[in-house]
């Protein structure tokens, strides 16, 4: 997803107060997450469009790459990297991996490493896999139906634009590494199937509750060491 349109709605003044905001609420998200309410099927609702405001790139995810084993969300035949500075607000807020391949009809979406489901948004609706989407763009804020998974290291994965009626999972449920969330997917502001996948750290998330950004969003490239990979 890119976000020119919103971030040029941000006024300076803006800016400064949410950075002290985002600031504080960082020193806090080293706590276990709290979460107010479970929806077990997550949350849906086919005719909303709701916004959620752009993610912010942190740069403390040193402490937190510990002991994890990440491995590849899906299989692609090209890919979209981030794009972002340290304490801005992200310009292409994850990696997509696109797969253009018509013959192959269905993708697996997977987790990059073990976890547990703490929100799931679903009814957004896609018109085609591999043509813009011109369904409920702004659906899910954007990303479409999507999942977030919480890592025992504290960082958080989304996996966006995933298609309709696919999620295979519920929210609260334990997920182990490689495990198929859903297929990928062209819901919400998507031209191309694609996952668009993201890291980050939150404190809270709602899982009854419309999309919700991250406090903070990272480069996935560079903790899950995907370098290679993705060059
Ligand atoms: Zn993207």
């Amino acid at each position: 997803m890119f976000n020119f349109a919103r971030i040029e709605n941000m006024c300076d003044f803006c800016h400064f107060i949410k950075k002290i905001v985002l600031v504080v609420t960082f020193l806090q998200v080293s706590s276990a997450p709290a979460f107010a309410q479970i929806c077990t099927s997550g949350y849906f609702n086919e005719k909303l469009e709701e916004e959620s405001p752009v993610q912010r790139v942190g740069t403390a995810q040193n402490t937190r790459n510990i002991e994890i084993h990440w491995s590849q969300p899906a299989d692609f035949t090209e890919t979209d990297p981030f794009v972002g500075n340290n304490y801005q607000l992200a310009i292409h807020e994850g990696i997509d991996f696109i797969h253009s391949n018509q013959s192959i009809p269905q993708v697996s979406v997977r987790s990059v490493a073990d976890g547990k489901v703490v929100y799931i948004r679903r009814g957004c609706p896609q018109s085609n896999l591999f043509e813009p989407n011109t369904e409920e763009r702004e659906c899910g804020a954007g990303w479409g139906n999507h999942v977030v998974i919480l890592h025992p290291n504290g960082l958080f994965t989304r996996y966006a634009h995933l298609a309709p009626d696919t999620i295979q999972i519920t929210v609260s449920q334990q997920i182990h590494r490689g495990e198929e969330l859903a297929k990928m997917g062209n819901s919400g502001r998507s031209d191309m199937r694609h996952l668009h996948f993201e890291m980050g750290v939150a404190i809270e998330f709602k899982s009854c509750a419309p999309s919700q950004s991250f406090e903070y969003i990272y480069n996935p490239i560079t903790p899950l060491g995907w370098g290679d990979l993705l060059h």
